[in-house]
């Protein structure tokens, strides 16, 4: 991508060589990418930071260790891991730092190693680490049906908490009760609001997975407990929200923001995702959510797709 402007003008496939691996450096083959609604932003130039040109997207994805560079430990050759290197995921091979690679349950296909570790880390970390979700508590999950809301549905209740959906069609919401959503909502319900609200035994719920902003920010609040946590994860309206402190103060809500980019920044927070989810995958108590499979020839409209919300679970592109 060269340029911000329609995907399907500025995503072109270009011809390059096969990179080589620099010291601490690893190249996969790349076998899936995970297309996250950030992705989609970044080449829009609509993300939380500015996009720098060229820019190769492909944020998360997995494949398999084709060579190795100098210096790289725990690792070897034929090993399939996912990566967050953060982008040049979209090609038939990718070199990246070794600190980028994730490892994943040899269980797991390329398409579930790709779309696990940005929709489960960031789960994690809004439901427990910034949420301070307990057992037996209710909490709000938007887009439920997308390949966050699958993973946060999964991983609350195999934390014990009660979960309310929010999604735009009835086969959306179909796909968050099967994942055990015990309570499901359209997005655009005219009650939703009092429904939200009563489902959490009428006094709201203490916390919300906040991904839409824009007008729907607003309804985050209200549908938020006295003593609510609203997490803050996403703007998928990609409209402006408005703010009153004084409003927190009088129901002594509590906002916090959530960037998994920044927190993984942070070993200690990237370890502690890595604890928590690692056993509930083992046992299976929760799974990747695979959706629509395109081939890298049709990415633009992988990502059109998502923007138009026609997708569900991780969207994944296969080199
Ligand atoms: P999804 O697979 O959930 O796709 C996005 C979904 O957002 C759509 O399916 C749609 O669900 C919902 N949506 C609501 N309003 C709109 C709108 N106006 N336009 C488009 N979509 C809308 O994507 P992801 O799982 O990748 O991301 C979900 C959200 O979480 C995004 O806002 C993303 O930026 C955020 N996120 C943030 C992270 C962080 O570190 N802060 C990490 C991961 C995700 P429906 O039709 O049901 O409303």
């Amino acid at each position: 991508v060269h340029e911000s402007g329609p995907l399907a003008e500025v995503m072109q496939l270009e011809q390059g060589s096969v990179p080589q691996p620099a010291a601490g450096e690893v190249r996969l083959k790349v076998e899936a990418v995970g297309i996250n609604f950030a992705d989609v932003l970044t080449v829009t130039g609509e993300y939380l930071t500015r996009t720098k040109y060229p820019y190769h997207p492909g944020m998360e994805f997995a494949g398999t260790i084709d060579a190795l560079g100098e210096g790289v430990q725990g690792f070897g050759v034929g090993q399939r891991v996912a990566c967050l290197a953060g982008r040049g995921g979209l090609a038939e091979y990718a070199v990246v730092p070794a600190v980028t690679l994730v490892p994943v349950p040899e269980s797991f296909s390329a398409a579930e190693a790709a779309a696990f570790p940005v929709s489960f880390f960031t789960a994690y970390h809004a439901l427990k680490t910034l949420g301070q979700g307990k057992e037996g508590e209710w909490v709000l999950v938007q887009a439920a049906a997308g390949a966050l809301g699958t993973a946060s549905i999964q991983l609350a209740r195999a934390l014990g908490m009660r979960v309310i959906a929010l999604a735009s069609t009835p086969e959306k919401l179909e796909i968050a009760k099967k994942l055990g959503a015990d309570v499901t909502i359209l997005q655009d319900d005219p009650e939703r609001v009092e429904k939200v609200r009563a489902a959490a035994g009428g006094k709201g719920v203490p916390l919300v997975l906040e991904v839409v902003g824009g007008k729907r920010f607003q309804e985050s609040l209200d549908m938020a407990a006295n003593r609510g946590r609203i997490i803050v994860i996403g703007n998928a309206s990609r409209e402006q929200a408005s703010l009153r402190p004084v409003e927190l103060m009088k129901r002594n809500l509590t906002v916090t923001g959530l960037w998994l980019t920044s927190l993984m920044a942070d070993a200690e927070a990237t370890a502690e995702a890595v604890k928590g989810v690692t056993p509930l995958i083992a046992s299976g108590q929760v799974k990747p959510q695979v959706g629509p499979v395109y081939p890298l020839e049709q990415s633009a409209q992988a990502f059109q797709d998502i923007l138009d919300r026609k997708t569900t679970g991780k969207v994944i592109i296969e080199p």
